[in-house]
């Protein structure tokens, strides 16, 4: 079978299929068919035409089945080449919408551990009043974990009706506002800023919180030891003041009475030495410029030398001053020169709080978690209940011995020795009883 030449093929099965597309368009156009009814019947007819057009030329199917096949062919390799470029576009779609996930997932990453890092409170809220996000900082100002806060309201949060106020305040104003307020259940001041942000469609606003509390601790430590040292500075200044002056006014031309002003004067200038360098110690202590060299001590050792540099003194003033018979204690880890200025600080104490006629008795048993217990125990005039938690502050004195010699820094040191030997400090005491003062230190 031979195939048409084209102008055959043209006459024979196009023109007429073409013709009768023509005329069909026509027909249905007229009888008001809508336009995809139109093109369906103009098609079908258009193909009917055609192929029996093919059939009257080749009396076979078989163009008709490799038309199809070749039709069916390049549908094939259309599908093939649209489903490659539609799966790489939808690939590239995938990729940019996970790296822009990925993206979001590092932003938020980073700004939680950021914020973690913070040691100021961030709370931010969204519209209604409501914790959006709340940094481990703020929530631990609040009392809770960061997890806990986020869904709550503001009120349930900081519990304080001043903050919440001045978030309202800059959310009505859209204005940043401040103010240092001090929580009424646990004394800690707060430095507050409201910020409102309004380009945030998510966040209403923000809630910065700074902790002043250690800040303002440390100011009114600072003021209160200058007037502390301005108080005891004042006392042996004006007596010096006073001597001197009576020494121009005459004195100086009674020898006897001269040497008992400048003897006074002696012992004044003597106190303020002794203020001086106990205040240099602590400060030194107290920023880790002291060194402390442990070595292993005895205890019973330690006891006799402190008992042999104090018993003159106890003697003169009418004390009996003892070491305990039974000093079994095992060794311990310490500065012998740092624990021995703690027991004589103590013992001076003693001394200073027991009327003649009284006993003082030092000691040292081992005790749990491999300890050993130092005790220095006197019959002396006690202290009272309500001062023997403060009486380790810098500068406390009881009233009682207020007017006494003494700059009320000695505990203080012997608190701040004991701690940097690990050990602990505490006193038990009677009124017109006695005092009993212990420390501990690590046995070897
Ligand atoms: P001070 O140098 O003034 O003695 P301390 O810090 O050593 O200062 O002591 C503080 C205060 O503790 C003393 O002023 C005194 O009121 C009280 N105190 C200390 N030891 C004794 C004690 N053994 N008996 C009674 N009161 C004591």
């Amino acid at each position: 079978m031979s195939s048409p030449s084209a102008p055959k093929f043209w006459r024979q099965s196009l023109l007429p299929a073409g013709v009768a597309a023509l005329c069909t368009w026509a027909l249905a156009a007229w009888a008001g068919l809508r336009l995809e009814a139109q093109a369906l019947v103009t098609l079908s007819t258009a193909g009917l035409v055609y192929a029996s057009a093919l059939w009257q030329a080749h009396r076979s199917w078989q163009p008709l089945l490799s038309l199809w096949s070749r039709l069916q062919q390049a549908i094939g390799q259309r599908e093939e080449t649209y489903s490659a470029n539609l799966a790489q576009d939808l690939m590239h779609l995938l990729q940019h919408v996970e790296h822009l996930a990925q993206a979001r997932r590092d932003a938020a990453g980073q700004l939680n551990a950021i914020l973690a890092q913070i040691n100021d409170g961030v709370v931010v809220m969204n519209s209604p009043k409501t914790v959006q996000i709340c940094n481990p900082s703020a929530a631990r100002l609040f009392g809770l974990d960061a997890g806990q806060a986020v869904g709550l309201s503001l009120i349930a949060l900081v519990r304080d009706y001043r903050i919440v106020k001045l978030w309202e305040e800059s959310q009505a104003q859209h204005a940043r506002q401040q103010a240092e307020i001090q929580l009424g259940r646990n004394g800690q001041i707060l430095h507050c800023i409201a910020v409102p942000m309004s380009h945030s469609s998510q966040a209403a606003g923000m809630l910065l919180i700074h902790d002043l509390t250690h800040a303002r601790r440390l100011e009114r430590a600072r003021k209160d030891m200058i007037s502390n040292i301005s108080h005891e500075l004042r006392t042996p200044l004006a007596s010096i003041k006073a001597l001197s002056d009576t020494l121009q006014e005459g004195a100086l031309d009674d020898p006897p009475a001269a040497r008992h002003f400048l003897a006074l004067m002696q012992d004044e200038v003597d106190a303020l030495t002794q203020l001086v360098a106990e205040l240099m110690q602590l400060s030194r202590i107290e920023s880790g410029r002291e060194p402390i060299q442990k070595r292993v001590c005895d205890p019973a050792t330690l006891l006799e030398t402190a008992h042999s540099r104090m018993e003159i003194q106890a003697r003169r003033k009418g004390i009996a001053l003892t070491v305990s018979a039974q000093c079994n204690a095992p060794p311990v880890l310490a500065d012998a020169e740092r624990i021995v200025q703690v027991l004589v600080n103590l013992v001076h104490n003693a001394i200073k709080f027991t009327p003649a006629g009284g006993r003082i008795e030092i000691s040292a048993v081992p005790v749990e978690r491999q300890m050993v217990r130092f005790c220095v125990a006197d019959t002396g005039i006690g202290i009272p209940a309500e001062a023997l938690p403060r009486i380790f502050e810098r500068f406390y004195k009881t009233d009682a011995s207020r007017s006494r010699e003494g700059s009320g820094l000695g505990l203080s040191i012997c608190r701040h020795l004991v701690n940097a030997h690990s050990g602990k400090i505490w006193a038990e005491s009677v009124e017109g009883k006695g005092s009993q003062f212990y420390f501990t230190l690590p046995q070897a």
